[in-house]
């Protein structure tokens, strides 16, 4: 029960408020504690010199009788020692306990001493008076005043009242103080045991607010995050599954042993090529999964970009030749800081991806443009082009557009992906423009100089 929050809220406030009064009085006292006492010494010395005086003047019994009328008996209690050690008193004590005189003082005072005490709670004195039949020792101390001892129980009935409401007050207020938390722990728990579907209901502002808005993002990105892990494990099964269908369904017709030679090659081929595809999707995965962790380092070096992009379109002459396809270069020369491994898989797989979508014979424009800190680079082709619901996710591992022709451009979907983590790794930014039917354009905006964190 202690361990509840709503028990430490509580038991804190309860605490911290005796604990502060306490504090508080005993700081107050302190300070005071002379202005306090201040007044009502003067008073009493002053009260205690004029009895003092009176036994000095008066005969004592006609002493002892003004004493005893004295209006200030109301304020003072006062003790008269003789040295027959016999006393007598002055003044209605109203339930107050007099001061306990103890022997010595009284001996003290009689041998002509002076006793003052000062205290928080006590405040005495004691004076030696002359009569004509001897010695006295005289002990006067302040009465608590009906208007004080009122403002006393005033004040502590005040501090009661308000301690009893503010702790009743609290007990209410904890429990909203508390509920947005169990509520937010009881949506964790709901949480890892995977069901996202939590409504919090959380209106508060503040912390409390704020902290139930984070958590409701985090829940979405969890939540994004594990739809990402299930389509990512299906896609994965799916690709690796088409391939592996394929070369069993060949292996097992090559076990026939009529098969003509032309068909028995055609047989291996397929598989090794649906065995190439399979070795480049694991690759892509590694690359990508290394990317992603940021655990590949970047390997900086500074060259002409222009000329990197040339030498990648030479290399892959023979996917744009045979199809009649021809480039509009129009490179301005540029010299980059970069990883120049990473980006060349960049423009293999962008330029390669502007060829694939493109029809026999069409162009493919590539621009370079350089401006002090950034440099720009467009691939346009004028092929297939991209749906608008589309162009959001082709960034997306395994994202394949337009279904209906995917059957017949090959790709596993994978490019785009490690295109946007290199980019983004260089500090750059990848963006495409297309028109569906009509053509694509691609846009990566890199820094000449990428920093390496
Ligand atoms: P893939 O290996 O399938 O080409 P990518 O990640 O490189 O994988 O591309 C993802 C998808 O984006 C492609 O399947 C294709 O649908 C679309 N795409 C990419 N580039 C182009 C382009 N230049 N024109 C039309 N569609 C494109």
């Amino acid at each position: 029960m202690t361990g509840s929050l709503y028990t430490r809220v509580v038991l804190t406030f309860l605490v911290s408020v005796i604990g502060g009064t306490i504090l508080s009085f005993l700081a107050t006292t302190w300070i005071f504690q002379d202005k306090l006492n201040e007044n009502l010494q003067s008073n009493l010395l002053d009260f205690g010199q004029d009895i003092a005086r009176i036994y000095e003047t008066l005969p004592v019994h006609e002493a002892e009788m003004l004493i005893s009328e004295m209006k200030q008996l109301n304020s003072y209690h006062i003790q008269i020692y003789e040295e027959t050690d016999q006393f007598q008193t002055y003044g209605e004590l109203n339930g107050q306990h007099p001061f306990q005189v103890t022997t010595e003082q009284v001996k003290k005072v009689l041998n002509g001493g002076r006793i003052q005490i000062n205290g928080i709670d006590t405040i005495f004195l004691g004076l030696p008076i002359k009569t004509e039949i001897g010695s006295k020792a005289m002990f006067v101390e302040p009465l608590t005043s009906s208007s004080t001892s009122f403002l006393i129980k005033f004040i502590v009935t005040f501090l009661i009242c308000s301690f009893v409401a503010g702790s009743l007050l609290m007990l209410i207020a904890a429990i909203f103080l508390v509920r947005p938390i169990k509520k937010l722990t009881e949506a964790t728990r709901l949480i890892a045991a995977g069901d996202f579907n939590v409504k919090l209901n959380i209106t508060q502002k503040g912390e409390i607010g704020t902290l139930a808005r984070s958590f409701e993002e985090m829940m979405h990105d969890l939540q994004q995050l594990e739809q990402m892990r299930r389509e990512f494990v299906a896609n994965v099964s799916h690709e690796v599954q088409s391939p592996l269908t394929s070369i069993s369904g060949f292996a097992i017709a090559l076990k026939q042993e009529d098969i003509p030679d032309d068909e028995r090659s055609s047989y291996l081929d397929i598989i090794i090529t649906e065995t190439a595809r399979m070795s480049k999707i694991s690759d892509s995965l590694l690359k990508l999964s290394l990317l992603e962790s940021q655990s590949l380092q970047m390997r900086l070096s500074t060259f002409s970009l222009d000329e990197q992009i040339r030498r990648v379109i030479v290399a892959i002459q023979p996917q744009w030749s045979v199809r009649n396809i021809q480039f509009d270069l129009d490179l301005q020369p540029t010299k980059i800081t970069a990883d120049h491994e990473q980006l060349n898989q960049v423009w293999f797989n962008i330029i390669g991806n502007a060829i694939k979508f493109s029809k026999d014979g069409a162009r493919i424009e590539v621009k370079i443009k350089q401006n002090i800190k950034n440099v720009t680079i467009r691939i346009t082709d004028s092929g297939i082009g991209i749906l608008p619901e589309d162009q959001k996710r082709i960034f997306d591992r395994f994202f394949k557009a337009d279904r209906s022709h995917s059957q017949i451009y090959e790709g596993s979907g994978m490019g785009l992906a490690i295109v946007k983590q290199i980019v983004s790794l260089h500090q750059g930014d990848i963006s495409v423009e297309s028109e569906y039917g009509q053509g694509t354009t691609f846009i990566l905006i890199l820094p000449i100089t990428t920093r390496a964190d």
